[in-house]
């Protein structure tokens, strides 16, 4: 079985100074692939490094919700400059979040938002529409986080054109009901591994209505922290502080698996189809073989190539430091 992961952050620092070895522990596992997420100007530069250097990296860039107030006025332009500088880099992460408005501004500078504190929605959408735009003119896939912002979120999605490569609605936490119109408005749905904490048992009965062709999974690492019984790689921070490890992939899948009744190959097969053709990655050729690697990363290509079709590049918040629903 081969693994993929939707979405981390690989060039987070909390998950230390050496990505490239989460890279190497991520491909001995067989996790064949992820899509490293950017989340304001200050980390997109070495989003793009690890995917230079690492074939099965997929880079995304986007303005997370939580970045909006610190962004630049050139934002935009930065972000386009990155998106040309990488073919394959898709949108995100990007959305709403109402959650971070209600923490305490020392809270949200505990979480790297800045003094200026979080962004009030109204802006918070016109960035999140800006990138959305940006998708459509593009044909990119977006990486969607929404916090206690379903409303605004629907709203946003119903009076828009319908994105021509659709959205990951990453660690979905909405409701049952939500799911069909989401389908119907181009929804893939990934799981993370903080779904695996018995407070959150509700979410099984979520999870299964998703279409198993829209299904996928992740491990938000170095955030979204499992429970211990679902963490293999145990990993702390520089402060000693426990983060999520992007090699607890495997792990969570397992869970995962239980949650929704599904035997792990048939889990491993579906969410590997959907991670390919939601995000179509650049290692693989049409025929499925592995292309040439970059010039100049054969070493690094070829340590973390865990099989002859795919390479694997990987890399970290934990729940204890962040809250029980906190992510970036
Ligand atoms: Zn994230």
């Amino acid at each position: 079985m081969r693994w993929f992961d939707a979405h981390n952050h690989l060039q987070d620092p909390r998950l230390g100074n050496d990505p490239l070895e989460w890279v190497s522990a991520a491909a001995a596992r067989g996790i064949a692939g992820m899509v490293v997420h950017g989340t304001c100007e200050g980390d997109w530069p070495e989003v793009r490094r690890l995917a230079d250097l690492c074939p099965s990296v997929i880079p995304a860039f986007g303005l997370h919700p939580w970045r909006v107030s610190a962004r630049s006025p050139r934002w935009r332009d930065a972000l386009i400059e990155c998106l040309d500088s990488a073919p394959h880099a898709v949108l995100g992460e990007v959305g709403l979040d109402r959650w971070i408005l209600d923490q305490s501004l020392e809270r949200c500078v505990e979480l790297g938002i800045g003094p200026r504190g979080p962004a009030p929605l109204e802006f918070q959408l016109e960035v999140f529409d800006r990138q959305l735009v940006l998708a459509s003119e593009r044909g990119l896939p977006v990486t969607v986080h929404c916090l206690q912002a379903w409303g605004p979120l629907m709203d946003c999605l119903r009076g828009r054109p319908r994105l021509p490569r659709g959205f990951l609605l990453h660690s979905y936490g909405g409701s049952v009901e939500l799911v069909p119109e989401l389908v119907r408005l181009g929804a893939h749905f990934s799981i993370s591994g903080h779904s695996l904490h018995p407070r959150k048992a509700w979410q099984a009965e979520v999870f299964r209505a998703i279409p198993s062709d829209r299904l996928l999974i992740e491990t938000d690492a170095p955030d979204q922290l499992p429970p211990d019984d679902w963490v293999s790689h145990p990993a702390t921070d520089t402060r000693g502080r426990p983060v999520n490890s992007p090699v607890n992939l495997v792990r969570i899948a397992e869970g995962v698996s239980g949650l929704l009744g599904v035997p792990i190959e048939e889990l491993a097969a579906h969410c590997e189809a959907n991670w390919m053709r939601f995000f179509r990655p650049p290692f693989l050729g049409e025929t499925g073989l592995r292309v040439t690697a970059p010039a100049g990363a054969a070493g690094v290509a070829e340590a973390v190539l865990p099989s002859d079709r795919g390479g694997s590049c990987l890399g970290r918040r934990s729940e204890r430091s962040l809250g029980p629903d906190a992510s970036q």
